[in-house]
């Protein structure tokens, strides 16, 4: 199978594909279509940038415009994802999938007015895309009505557990009908994902498309050594040399991605942070500015940039290593989309060693090292047989001789608690998973954002 038609799809959804650009099915579309027309269920290894929606969106679309119900439209595929802008991008995608349909669809998430929400709610919908807090919120206020739904994905699902929403995805289950096409999709697959897949899915196909062979092929990788202190100059000599026009900076925490942000300026590079704790209407401009051109660096944290759907990524900069060695495969993911090349740039201080032999043993490969820059350290070279996982900090650590560092070492350490691992506990943002405490107290505006991303 080599093109979108034998796979079965029909022509209204072949005129829109083909309006999207795109000639031949990733391999997650090629194995998931035709057995979700089947009305089989599907478990589906695969991450985002590997056209994952399409592979869900294209045949919930088909089987549901083939037989469409009389009367009052009601909700018959939800989609939960975990967070806004990978809900936003899903309905995205939904909207251009469905261009010649008369099928309706929405996204709801939490950290907005939910009024706008409700009104498109009451009006009816076909395809409702969400966030398990907001999705919860709205049906302990009777504005959802669930018990309809034929198609329930899952998507993201090892990041949702991550995040704390097994509970209420359980909740979510339980509110369905039996009769009904299940899909799961994650990045991962944990021993805690097969078992949430064993309570819901039935029968299914499996469908696995290994991240090690996409990110290690297509993008070019390399280590470079050096003290924490030398990080930002190496960023911005990176940054200009390279002329870079569409990069990602990671960094760990949300404090450290502001922080870096006005270093970038100060160094005449435009910059905007994304993360947690910033409004949905600042993150949305600073995607926007970032999708248009205007801003050529993001700083993201990990959380943050699930489902940053960016073509033309040239530049990854893990500024800090992840110290979950998966979210380097996610992280430098964000390039190398839609059969381009990028480059992924990974900075390993000397506290940091630990965490990159946990990336090379999970990717199982040796990133290339890149010592040929003026801030080169060999103290942070992993040790002969070194074991994943961070090293701690010698005490004598605080008394290194670059005084001119010290103080921004110490901010920073100081500054920690706010932001933690950039990784909510478990049930982080419960105002937001919690119907009653949600209504009790904030009323009916989604209050502020949240710190769950
Ligand atoms: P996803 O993994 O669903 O987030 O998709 C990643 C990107 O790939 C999106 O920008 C899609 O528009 C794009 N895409 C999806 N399927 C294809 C395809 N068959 N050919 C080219 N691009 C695609």
């Amino acid at each position: 199978m080599s093109d979108f038609q034998s796979l079965g799809l029909s022509n209204t959804l072949l005129r829109a594909v083909e309006a999207e650009g795109y000639t031949t099915p990733t391999p997650v579309q090629q194995q998931s279509i035709p057995p979700l027309l089947e009305g089989r269920d599907v478990l589906g290894v695969a991450q985002t940038g590997t056209g994952k929606t399409a592979a869900f969106a294209l045949p919930v679309l088909q089987i549901m415009n083939r037989k469409k119900p009389q009367g009052k439209r009601f909700i018959r595929a939800l989609i939960l994802s975990p967070t806004r802008e990978l809900a936003a991008q899903i309905d995205e995608r939904f909207a251009a999938y469905s261009e010649h349909m008369d099928l309706r669809h929405r996204v709801i998430f939490g950290g907005v007015n939910q009024n706008p929400q409700v009104r498109a709610l009451q009006k009816g919908l076909d395809i409702l895309v969400a966030t398990p807090g907001r999705l919860l919120d709205l049906i302990g206020q009777g504005h959802i009505d669930i018990t309809r739904v034929e198609f329930f994905v899952l998507d993201e699902a090892d990041r949702m557990l991550d995040m704390g929403f097994i509970r209420d995805i359980e909740k979510v289950i339980k509110l369905l009908p039996k009769q009904r096409q299940n899909l799961l999709f994650s990045a991962t697959m944990p021993k805690s994902i097969a078992k949430l897949a064993g309570t819901f899915l039935n029968n299914a196909v499996m469908v696995d498309v290994s991240p090690k062979e996409m990110t290690v092929d297509r993008i070019e990788q390399k280590i470079m050594f050096l003290r924490k202190a030398d990080k930002r100059r190496l960023l911005v000599q990176l940054i200009k040399e390279e002329r870079v026009k569409c990069g990602i900076v990671f960094t760990r925490t949300k404090h450290g991605a502001n922080r870096l942000v006005k270093q970038l300026d100060q160094s005449n590079i435009a910059a905007a942070a994304i993360h947690g704790n910033k409004s949905q209407g600042a993150r949305t401009k600073a995607l926007a500015g970032f999708k248009n051109g205007n801003i050529p660096i993001l700083v993201a944290t990990d959380i943050a940039s699930r489902g940053i759907d960016v073509d033309g990524i040239t530049h990854v900069f893990n500024y800090d290593l992840p110290n979950e060695p998966e979210s380097y495969v996610h992280r430098i993911g964000r390039t190398a989309r839609a059969g381009r090349s990028g480059i992924a740039y990974a900075f390993c201080d000397d506290t940091e060693s630990g965490y990159l032999v946990g990336i090379q043993q999970l990717i199982g490969k040796e990133i290339p090292v890149n010592s040929n820059h003026p801030f080169h350290f060999i103290g942070a070279i992993p040790k002969p047989g070194q074991k994943p996982g961070k090293i701690k900090e010698k005490s004598g650590a605080k008394k290194r001789p670059r005084n001119n560092n010290r103080n921004q070492q110490n901010r920073g350490r100081s500054n920690r608690n706010s932001d933690a691992q950039n990784k909510p506990r478990r049930g982080g943002d419960s105002k937001n998973s919690n119907p009653r405490r949600n209504r009790n107290q904030r009323g009916n505006h989604g209050g502020n954002n949240s710190n769950r991303d």
